[in-house]
């Protein structure tokens, strides 16, 4: 589950972690109020206006800008609310159509009153599956180029792995903080940066965190100024509160009925739609469709009980994607019966109706000969295959043909 900016930081604040003072407003009228909260707290001026989207990239995009007065604020304000924002990082990239920005965050400039001396760097933690441990990789070039400098100049971004049971060891934030050219009260200030920040990560049960920038700022201070926080979904149930967190209007709408249906459907680029039961298996299925020439145009594990309810539901969504040119039903009997599934198979088809793509099912297990009798029987536009070669086969046949 990923997080906004604004939600991000407020939870790394609650583990000690510096953020700039921030308030979020929907309307320009809200962002005025924020505004001059802020000014009567902080003393600042200047403030700066950040679209919050689930996607980075958005100072690129013109979703962050920086307001001098009241003037300036209300303008970006107005500019930045519901426009469609494109970054490199949205839905088809500066191409696509962005994303609408529903939500601002006006903060206060934490660059002022002492600009010249301010420095960014880059944070970030995740965990390293080939090491099997978190790593926090860091870099004194943070900003909005990350990418560039870690193309163009890997040696400038380093990593730091944590001992899962050790944790994170006190030499190893100064050695952070040293690789990052720092001294005296900013060198202090960083290892209690990282230090909590490691907190925040275990103790929200993240999958990632990406601070960047973070700064320092004139008063050697350091301040996390971005954040992008994402939640492990299989830890959530540990954290109540931070369910609350999801804003579902930034997900993939169809995805998101999906999963109110129980079915784990994740929506891809490809041509061949997929209903699975077990994600190990759709995998398989995937990686079989890919091997015939064709491409998967979904994942879809419906679960358990692949009853004829949900078999329909799975037909709806694939059918949607209007670049489906054929579906593939790889389903394995175990608890849930083969000819059940066949009888679902077949009742979901009549029920849809003009279903006019070819469907492929490959039903194995229990009472597989059973299911095959149904589906070859039903005189509907459905083939039957029984290993997945023939599957396989079948689909290149249709695809191609
Ligand atoms: P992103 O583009 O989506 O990663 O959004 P960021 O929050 O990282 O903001 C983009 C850039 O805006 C940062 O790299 C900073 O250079 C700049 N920026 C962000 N916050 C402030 C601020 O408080 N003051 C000033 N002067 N610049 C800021
Ligand atoms: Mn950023």
């Amino acid at each position: 589950m990923n997080l906004h900016e604004y939600q991000g930081k407020e939870l790394l604040a609650s583990f000690g972690v510096k953020i700039q003072n921030g308030i979020v407003a929907e309307t320009v009228e809200q962002a005025v109020e924020a505004y001059n909260k802020l000014k009567e707290d902080t003393g600042t001026e200047f403030c700066v206006v950040k679209a919050q989207i689930h996607a980075g990239g958005r100072g690129k995009g013109g979703g962050v800008k920086l307001a001098k007065n009241e003037e300036e604020l209300k303008e970006h304000a107005g500019n930045i609310l519901g426009m469609m924002l494109k970054t490199p990082q949205t839905p088809g990239g500066l191409e696509g159509p962005g994303k609408l920005v529903r939500k601002i965050l006006v903060t206060e400039d934490c660059f002022v009153p002492t600009f010249d001396s301010c420095k960014e760097y880059y944070i970030s933690i995740m965990m390293d599956r080939q090491k099997k441990q978190n790593v926090i990789i860091y870099s004194t070039e943070g900003g909005m180029n990350i990418e560039e400098v870690a193309e163009e100049t890997p040696h400038l971004v380093h990593k730091e792995y944590i001992d899962p049971l050790l944790g994170l060891q006190g030499f190893q934030a100064r050695k952070i903080a040293f690789n990052l050219n720092l001294s005296g009260k900013a060198f202090k200030e960083m290892t209690k940066f990282i230090s909590n920040l490691y907190k925040a990560f275990l103790g929200l049960d993240a999958s990632l965190f990406e601070i960047n920038p973070c700064i320092k700022n004139g008063h050697d201070e350091i301040i996390a100024v971005d954040s992008k926080v994402t939640l492990d979904d299989n830890a959530l149930m540990r954290h109540p509160n931070l369910v609350e967190l999801r804003d579902t209007d930034e997900e993939d709408a169809t995805e998101v009925e999906a999963g109110s249906y129980g079915l784990n459907y994740v929506n891809l680029d490809g041509n061949v739609g997929c209903m699975v039961n077990g994600a190990g298996l759709a995998m398989a299925t995937m990686d079989i469709i890919k091997l015939s020439g064709g491409s998967p145009a979904n994942f879809l594990d419906v679960g358990g009980t692949a009853d004829a309810e949900r078999v329909e539901k799975a037909f709806r969504i694939i059918l949607r994607d209007k670049n489906v040119k054929a579906i593939l039903i790889n389903i394995f009997g175990g608890i849930v019966r083969c000819d059940r599934v066949a009888n679902g198979v077949v009742e979901a088809y009549k029920n849809i109706g003009d279903i006019d793509v070819p469907i492929i099912v490959r039903l194995q297990g229990t009472n597989a000969d059973i299911a095959k009798d149904i589906i070859d029987n039903s005189g509907l536009k459905v083939h039957s295959a029984t290993l997945l070669k023939e599957a396989a086969d079948k689909v290149k046949e249709l695809i191609e043909g």
